[in-house]
């Protein structure tokens, strides 16, 4: 059985930027549900002592199991999230060999950040949109609903949640300024940084 793994901060933390409302919402009930949903659907089943990943491989090509799929899917891409935002991170420096990657990659920082923005607006509906690692290059990528980066055989580096759950009591309608404010105060640099390892 799945339970779900701790916040990296405090729901009061990303305040003024993400309220601890929406973080009550989106991590207690949204997130919460997925794992609960998940358990049901793999008790019992040959998929119970299974890893997260492992139980996303085997059922991501299979129509018969999209729930299964769904749920673990989206518990993965939560937690991921939540790692990829930082409480403050003014303080942290965007490492070389990111900045170094990010540049070869988009051109520029601002490039990079442009991209990013304009990728996630032009998601219709609910989904995430992703900084990827492809081989030695760094992409942008959006997926709908509950797909991943994973099950396209490409490694994450960041998400941001385009869902509107992730947004709407903070923000209502206005996707573009919760962008705005995520990538400049709350992306975590280092994770991004570490994930580059994989
Ligand atoms: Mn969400």
């Amino acid at each position: 059985m799945f339970t779900i793994l701790p916040l990296p901060f405090e729901k009061t933390a990303l305040e003024p930027y993400i309220s601890a409302k929406t973080m009550e919402y989106h991590y207690g009930q949204h997130h919460q549900a997925y794992v609960n949903k998940l358990n049901k659907l793999i008790i019992g089943t040959e998929l119970e002592e299974e890893s997260l990943e492992s139980i996303m491989m085997k059922t991501k090509d299979n129509l018969k199991q999209v729930a299964i799929f769904n749920n673990a899917s989206q518990i993965f891409n939560h937690q991921f999230f939540w790692n990829s935002l930082h409480p403050s991170n003014k303080e942290m420096k965007i490492s070389e060999e990111l900045l170094s990657l990010l540049n070869n990659s988009f051109g520029s920082f601002d490039n990079f950040v442009n991209d990013l923005k304009t990728t996630a607006l032009s998601q219709f509906g609910s989904g995430w949109v992703w900084l990827v690692k492809n081989n030695k290059t760094l992409e942008i990528m959006k997926t709908a609903n509950a797909d991943t980066p994973l099950a396209h055989h490409l490694r994450p580096v960041l998400t941001i949640d385009l869902w509107e759950h992730a947004y709407y009591l903070d923000y209502q309608n206005r996707r573009a300024e919760f962008l705005e404010v995520v990538i400049a105060k709350l992306l975590n640099w280092d994770f991004a940084s570490q994930n580059l390892l994989n």
